[in-house]
């Protein structure tokens, strides 16, 4: 991989500035890694709570690394004093690298993308969306070229792969500058081809379809996170990850896999996840999921 993402970058333009658009989970966290490597973010969210949990995340991952003694306070500081957030599109206009990180609804994205490509026509757009196909956003846009998938990984800062998502008219120039950009993070960018769920979702729905069906056929929720993780050597059960995404976040993309992959990738009758998200358990970002985070 090393060897290939040398290739594809020779030559491209570094991203200076980056602009990304919703301070949730994974927004949070792209920020703090894209500031920690020295480059400008501007971090925009639709309400002042959202801007200020992206902010926290990054205050928090920050304050660990000073803890443990891997940052100085000032170092901490440089970092945060790069992310400018803001609740307006116009702080975005020098951006050359947005990265569209708001929910996974296709109608709110594809708003959201047509006002990105007015207010900054020369960046490269990038959706971290988990399933959606890129070249169905791209219609959104007059500019399709300059639009592509990178995909980001949660927790962000721990996770190494990156996919980024080559859609139908997505440019060369535009997939070198996204895998510059994910190098220049130091993670490891995979460019893949569009599809729904890309590759790591196509792995992961069925596994989560298999796991709620378990529990459907009477299996013991934290046996089996015990299992697959402790015994079976994963970082953490199928439970806990759900609870990591976000269970809200996992229905919509479980949604669009079984659109987009009829009769593959049905949900269960009994659909657990579902059944969280009616008792408003979104996992660990309101500490309520299949487990208590505190
Ligand atoms: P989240 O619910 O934690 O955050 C979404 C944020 O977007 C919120 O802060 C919300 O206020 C903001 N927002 C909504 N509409 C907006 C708008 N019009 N303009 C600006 N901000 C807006 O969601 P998340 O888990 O961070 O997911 C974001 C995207 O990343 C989704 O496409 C999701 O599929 C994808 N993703 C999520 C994970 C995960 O594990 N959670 C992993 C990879 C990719």
């Amino acid at each position: 991989v090393k060897a290939k993402t040398k290739n594809i970058i020779k030559g491209a333009e570094s991203a200076q500035e980056v602009g990304v658009i919703g301070a949730g989970i994974m927004g949070g966290g792209v920020a703090y890694v894209t500031a920690d490597k020295g480059m400008d973010v501007v971090l925009k969210d639709i309400n002042k709570a959202g801007l200020a949990l992206g902010l926290d995340e990054a205050n928090s991952l920050l304050s660990k690394q000073v803890e443990r003694r891997r940052k100085t306070p000032k170092a901490m500081g440089d970092t945060l004093n790069r992310i400018q957030p803001t609740l307006h599109n116009e702080s975005l206009q020098a951006t050359d690298m947005i990265i569209e990180a708001v929910v996974e609804n296709p109608k709110v994205k594809e708003v959201v993308l047509a006002e990105l490509e007015q207010v900054a026509p020369n960046a490269v757009i990038a959706s971290n969306t988990s399933t959606l196909m890129i070249s169905g956003l791209a219609q959104a846009l007059k500019k399709p070229e300059n639009f592509c998938g990178i995909h980001f990984f949660n927790p962000v800062p721990k996770m190494p792969l990156v996919e980024v998502i080559r859609g139908e008219k997505t440019s060369d120039e535009t997939i070198q500058r996204a895998v510059k950009y994910v190098a220049q993070l130091g993670k490891t960018p995979i460019v893949v081809n569009d599809c729904a769920g890309f590759l790591v979702n196509r792995c992961l729905a069925p596994y989560f379809h298999a796991f709620n069906q378990l529990v459907v056929d009477g299996g013991h929720i934290p046996t089996i996170d015990k299992v697959m993780s402790k015994e079976f050597g994963w970082p953490m059960g199928p439970a806990y990850l759900l609870d990591v995404i976000g269970l809200d976040t996992a229905a919509h993309c479980l949604d669009v896999m079984e659109e987009a992959f009829p009769g593959r990738m049905t949900k269960p009758e009994k659909n657990l996840i579902q059944a969280m998200v009616d008792l408003d358990h979104y996992g660990q970002k309101n500490k309520q999921g299949f487990f208590t985070h505190t």
